[in-house]
């Protein structure tokens, strides 16, 4: 057995194996050790191996679904080695000790589920391959779920942002490829071949030439290459469904790098999940297909203005008629996901209920599309997509006659195809039916007989139909000639068998397999209509997308009073009353924040933001909490959502078209991603300072902060220099440095903003309001005090802050330029105790991940230690 395991294993290529053994998938040696560890179930071993146990784990195959979900989820690929002949077979072909047959028949790996239970309905499940070409970067990706494919090519600078935009779920490469990414799977580098890519393209759809299509590179061919070898190797031959590729062009869409989509937060929130996302702020959608095409949308936003106005003047249609956006979005809501049972399907692994999804959403779309068409001023985008919601009429009556009402997700037990479809299942129905009754008949006939008013005909999966009576009357029907032949001995029964049971049941059997046959027959049928029809299957499915997005897009803009903004060609920016939709939902449903004292109340506070090409570059000061970083935020956010065609948070805004986002956050404002060094926030700087140009629009919060106080404000001085000069990009620039007002003084499309606060009877109000000018302070210890620190410290911290500022007026005056920071060399003299302070070298030194409980207890004795040998 051993032997057949690790040539099985072999072939799963790093994959864990799922061993199937009778009921249980086991998992042995390592594999067992990781998979029980994430499962967390027992491990045992069994036998042994070069004098080892081996190490098992085993799950239930009937539960193999949940089990592989979670593998899956923790970043497993599993490889599933099923029993190919049964034992009886192996014994006929081997002899008595011959071994099951076992055989790799599917591979199961994030990028490749078409599970329904595995998948996440509203999110895309994308596989991706990338490889090099001749210095260029071909990407291909797909979601096999719904067979949507594109091919992209890209230099390698803008190949990061190229993949974050993607966010596959899986990623294969060529191996032994320097620049391959960390997480990628690595393949042969022979699959990565553009001609053979080509060939597979044409082949799979047919054609003689891809230019039907679109214009595809060699680097993007020799990325679908590896994506159809990788999908062929996983199905282990079978491939799943694919839509003709689409060429995504890096000038379509707006460019967002990994570090600006993780900042704005708008597919997942930085703690990881949907909650607190743009988009989980935004979606409305009623069908998981419509959210899965907002999530695309938000992550792509377009370039083209025509196709962003086609978007909206959707919206506009739904937004202002409310009653027919309630009528639709009811009919919506009950539409089955036919995309993803279509993926299903194509790929081989549909049932039944697939088949009936695709019957109710066709004929829903149908319907729908009736419906729009009545409608009067229809926009142009709709006029596009109504054609694809109504090609089916044949296609629907077949599989309205063909299936029952509902049909089952099993389609081994047959039952799902309904009766009058066809004459001769339903005459093999009818040979059963009349069996079971005839049967039925026989029990009321031997109690008569017997006088056993107890005697009854059953049913199991061992025995088949068999006659059973109490123990007690069990020899009357063991009598010789009574006609009943003995068939077992229970505890509390006797069951028997007679020829009239034999006969009606050997009818049901044979009429039953011959039913089922008939069945399986059909539903080979049907699939293969619906397949043919993939390619008008998937626009349906697209069309009804695309509207619920626009309907949800509506709704929400209903709820929030949103507005229609205006696109334009120049690189301007006014955004009048804008809000952040996260913050401001976040606000609405806890009805306001407790602690923090705000002038605001519970309320949001709309903001202005007036960007032209001569005031180009906000300066954003103000105190600590005071609402700089969501004002930036919103902006950006305002931004996206306007150009992914849909309303934004404002009571008005245009926008010129912005062709690359950038948004940063300061190092210290950033721990949450786990990644605190001041050297990720210059990568990301310097990348910024190397691509955005004049149409660009770039969001930096407090860059500059992680590092001291020194040469923090140097680099911030320097990064708002240059981006005000070279890059010329629209921008704004949160601070807490005051000293960056100077930069007005040099800056001419420069100027200043802060947000409010006032110091009322003691306390700090922030009223989250933005103004024009520099602020007058920073608030820093008012906020202090806000957050509870120790009275104690913010009287000391206050002390230190007047003789910081006596030091100033003695030198005459903050910061003249860069050369010369009077306030700093005070204040680096001042906070010099701080500086070479042993407990907070100490702490700058503790990587806290690394510790073990007790090593942190050890650490804290130490530094208490050290605070008291320094007290006097
Ligand atoms: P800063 O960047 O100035 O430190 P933030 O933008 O992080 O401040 O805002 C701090 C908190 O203040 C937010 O979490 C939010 O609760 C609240 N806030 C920010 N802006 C507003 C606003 N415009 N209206 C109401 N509350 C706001």
């Amino acid at each position: 057995m051993m032997q057949q395991y690790f040539a099985l294993k072999r072939e799963a290529e790093g994959c864990l194996l799922f061993y199937r053994m009778g009921d249980f998938f086991e998992l042995f040696f390592d594999d067992a050790r990781q998979a029980a560890a994430i499962l967390d179930i027992a491990l045992t071993s069994r036998g042994e191996h070069d004098g080892e146990p081996v190490a098992m784990c085993g799950v239930p195959v009937h539960a193999a679904e949940g089990y592989l979900a979670r593998l899956i989820k923790a970043g497993c690929r599993v490889a599933i080695a099923e029993q190919v002949e049964t034992p009886e077979e192996a014994k006929k072909r081997g002899g008595y000790k011959a071994l099951v047959a076992r055989e790799i028949v599917r591979f199961v790996t994030a990028g490749t589920l078409t599970e329904e239970a595995l998948l996440e309905p509203r999110r895309a499940n994308v596989l991706a391959a990338v490889c090099e070409l001749r210095g260029t970067i071909g990407i291909a990706a797909c979601d096999i779920s719904t067979g949507r494919m594109e091919l992209e090519e890209c230099t390698p600078e803008s190949a990061g942002a190229a993949l974050a935009r993607l966010g596959a779920s899986e990623l294969v490469a060529p191996e032994e490829w320097d620049a391959a990414p960390e997480a990628a799977v690595a393949r042969p580098r022979h699959d990565f071949a553009s001609d053979e890519g080509e060939a597979r393209l044409k082949s799979l759809h047919g054609v003689a030439t891809l230019d039907g299509f679109g214009n595809f590179t060699r680097a993007m061919l020799a990325a679908a290459g590896g994506l159809v070898a990788y999908l062929d190797h996983v199905g282990r031959g079978t491939l799943p469904f694919l839509q003709p590729p689409v060429a995504r062009t890096g000038h379509a869409t707006m460019a967002m790098d990994e570090a600006t989509r993780s900042s704005l937060e708008i597919l997942s929130s930085q703690q990881g999940g949907r909650a607190g996302s743009l988009i989980a702020a935004v979606d409305r959608c009623v069908t998981g297909a419509g959210a899965r095409q907002l999530a695309d949308d938000l992550g792509a936003p377009l370039l083209d203005r025509s196709a962003i106005e086609a978007r909206l003047a959707l919206v506009h249609w739904l937004h202002d008629d409310p009653l027919l956006r309630a009528d639709l979005r009811g009919v919506l809501r009950a539409l089955p996901d036919i995309g993803r049972a279509l993926g299903r399907i194509v790929a081989g692994r549909g049932s039944p209920r697939d088949l009936g999804q695709i019957r109710d959403g066709l004929a829903e779309a149908r319907r729908i599309r009736d419906f729009l068409s009545a409608k009067p001023d229809r926009p142009a985008l709709l006029e596009a997509l109504l054609p694809a919601m109504g090609g089916h009429g044949a296609l629907v009556d077949l599989l309205q006659r063909a299936l029952v009402p509902s049909p089952p997700t099993e389609r081994s037990q047959g039952s799902f195809i309904a009766q009058g479809y066809d004459a001769a299942l339903d005459e093999l129905r009818e040979i059963s039916g009349n069996a079971r009754r005839a049967i039925a008949a026989l029990e009321g006939r031997y109690r008569a007989e017997t006088g056993i008013a107890a005697l009854k005909i059953k049913h199991n999966g061992v025995l088949g139909y068999f006659i059973e009576v109490p123990a007690k009357h069990g020899d009357i029907l063991m009598a010789a000639d009574s006609g009943f032949t003995h068939r077992q001995t229970m505890a509390g029964a006797v069951r028997f068998n007679s020829l009239g049971l034999h006969e009606e049941a050997g009818r049901i059997a044979e009429a039953g397999g011959h039913a089922l046959a008939a069945e399986e027959a059909h539903f080979e049928d049907l699939t293969a209509r619906v397949v043919e029809a993939r390619l008008l299957i998937a626009d349906t499915a697209a069309a009804l997308a695309r509207i619920d997005v626009a309907a949800g897009q509506a709704e929400r803009a209903a709820e929030g009073g949103w507005c229609r903004p205006q696109i334009t060609d120049d690189n301007s920016l006014a955004i009048e009353a804008g809000r952040h939709p996260v913050v401001e939902a976040a606000l609405t449903s806890s009805g306001g924040k407790s602690g923090a004292r705000t002038g605001s109340g519970e309320r949001f506070v709309a903001n202005d933001c007036v960007l032209s090409p001569d005031d180009r570059l906000w300066l954003i000061g103000g105190p600590n909490m005071g609402g700089k970083s969501t004002f930036l935020r919103q902006n950006a956010l305002i931004v996206v959502l306007a150009q992914a065609g849909g309303y934004v948070p404002a009571d008005r805004a245009t926008i010129g078209l912005v062709d690359k986002l950038f948004s940063r956050v300061g190092a210290s404002d950033n721990l949450a991603r786990g990644r605190s060094t001041f050297m990720v926030e210059m990568v990301e700087t310097a990348a910024i300072l190397a691509q955005a140009g004049e149409r660009s629009f770039v969001v930096l919060d407090e860059v500059g902060r992680g590092t001291s106080t020194y040469d923090g404000l140097a680099l911030a001085w320097a990064v708002v220099e240059a981006v005000h000069s070279g890059n010329k990009s629209r921008c704004l620039f949160a601070t807490h440095y005051h000293e960056l007002s100077r930069l007005a003084e040099s800056c001419e499309a420069l100027s200043l903003h802060h947000v409010r606060a006032r110091e009322w009877r003691g306390e700090l109000v922030l009223l989250h309001e933005l103004a024009d000018g520099p602020a007058d302070r920073s608030y820093g210890l008012a906020v202090a005090k806000l957050a509870g620190v120790p009275k104690a410290v913010v009287t000391r911290a206050r002390s230190v802050l007047d003789r910081l500022e006596q030091a100033r007026s003695e030198t005459g005056g903050i910061a003249a330029g860069l050369g010369d920071l009077p306030l700093f060399a005070a204040a680096a003299s001042a906070v010099h105790d701080e500086r070479v302070d042993p407990v907070r070298q100490q702490l700058d030194l503790l990587d806290v991940d690394a510790l073990s409980p007790r090593e942190a207890l050890e650490m804290l004795y130490s530094l208490k230690r050290l605070t008291t040998e320094r007290e006097p």
